[in-house]
């Protein structure tokens, strides 16, 4: 069986063909700069070929149909014919309060994905684009839809409810939904493998630190907290993103800078987080650099990063009522043995206890802590699309 998954952004489309025989990756690659000047499209296979497609891409159509080009190409493709792929999974951001699991997509299940699509304006109108052309191109084959809030969708109304008018709750849905959920559950999911143990047993502290980044309280396999809220900006310092602030410098800023609102929404989305606070990047490594050269804001940059980690990982040992393991994923959690260190040298009063030479590894699932460490703790490469292709197969089976 062989799924396509697609990740289908506002001028991106990532996409990995997977078959499920073996779970290998046959090619995988993106499309970028959709509807901007410069577009191209990068590909994989699994013979080691690559290759970089330059041409115009004006809409989601045509990125698809170069991916399918690319896919089927006689020299660097992997499939003979289109009817080779059983089923397509496509990753959606938001899925409300509507969507408790992954889901066959059918009109209905689009109509209700459009319903909640105000709740993430940047993201779902981008995603309906990806499932649209694909029931153009390929209208017989089932398509899922895979959410990044589901996962979360297990959180209690003590962790999801804002302390606003009820009402806006009740009419317009505010409330914490969490994102990243694909990826949370993913390596919660490995850490008990490499444990050794069940995760109905397992507290554990996932902490997906990449250039979005978010930390979810995981008890049994299920997310009872996380840092995300009602968009991906709450919660952890980013990229570009503030994360948690007094909501009071809102309107402060914008009497004092004559702001709009939609001024204040690219403040707070695109020009905060370590790039507002260091002046120089939203990309952890030049930080990191221009903090060993004695630059002053990267290195409060990446002290409140580390900080507000911290906090989140203590507020979370006490919602889980203790931890077993902390786990990290993502670009900086999976890369970066320095930040791994300084978060964890503030949680001496857990008891942890990194080893410094398995801390050192990169990019495959470690435990990095001692044996005399209270609490585990490990790296694992979040692979959010392997995620999509196992609930792709699992709702394409039971739907053919
Ligand atoms: P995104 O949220 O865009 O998927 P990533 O998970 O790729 O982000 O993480 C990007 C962050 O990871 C950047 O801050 C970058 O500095 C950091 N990072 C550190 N080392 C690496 C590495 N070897 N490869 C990719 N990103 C890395």
């Amino acid at each position: 069986m062989k799924i396509l998954v697609l990740n289908s952004g506002s001028s991106s489309i990532k996409y990995q063909l997977f078959d499920m025989i073996d779970q290998s990756v046959l090619a995988k690659g993106y499309a970028q700069r959709i509807g901007i000047e410069d577009s191209y499209l990068e590909h994989k296979n699994n013979r080691g070929d690559k290759v970089k497609i330059e041409q115009e891409i004006h809409n989601h159509n045509e990125g698809i149909q170069l991916v399918i080009k690319a896919l089927l190409d006689q020299a660097h493709g992997v499939l003979t014919s289109l009817d080779e792929i059983d089923a397509i999974g496509h990753r959606v951001v938001h899925g409300g309060e509507k969507f408790q699991q992954s889901t066959l997509i059918t009109d209905d299940v689009i109509a209700q994905i459009q319903a909640v699509s105000d709740l993430a304006p940047l993201h779902n109108p981008h995603n309906l684009a990806g499932i649209a052309v694909c029931n153009q191109i390929m209208p017989n084959k089932p398509q899922v839809a895979v959410f990044d809030t589901v996962f979360h969708q297990t959180m209690e109304s003590q962790a999801y409810t804002y302390a606003l008018p009820y009402r806006y709750y009740q009419e317009y849905g505010v409330r914490r939904y969490g994102f990243h959920g694909t990826s949370h559950q993913y390596v919660t999911k490995r850490a008990a493998k490499v444990l050794a143990r069940p995760l109905a047993d397992l507290k554990l502290i996932s902490c997906h630190l990449g250039n979005g980044a978010s930390i979810t309280a995981v008890k049994a396999g299920k997310s009872i907290d996380t840092s995300m809220g009602l968009t991906p900006l709450e919660g952890l310092v980013m990229g570009t993103r503030s994360g948690d602030l007094d909501p009071a410098i809102i309107n402060y800023l914008i009497e004092k800078e004559n702001l709009t609102i939609s001024d204040v929404d690219s403040i707070l989305n695109k020009q905060s987080g370590l790039l507002g606070i260091s002046g120089i990047s939203n990309d952890l490594r030049d930080i990191q650099k221009a903090a060993r050269e004695g630059n002053k804001q990267a290195q409060i940059a990446l002290d409140v990063f580390i900080y507000r980690i911290q906090k989140y990982i203590g507020a979370y040992f006490v919602a889980l009522g203790g931890v077993d393991a902390i786990i990290f994923t993502a670009g900086v959690g999976e890369n970066e043995s320095n930040i791994r260190k300084e978060i964890c040298d503030g949680l001496g009063v857990l008891n942890i206890k990194l080893d410094a030479t398995s801390n050192q590894l990169r990019g495959e699932e470690a435990c990095i802590s001692t044996i005399d460490s209270s609490v585990a703790v490990l790296v694992i490469p979040t692979n959010e699309e392997l995620m999509i292709a196992q609930d792709t197969k699992k709702i394409a089976l039971r739907a053919t």
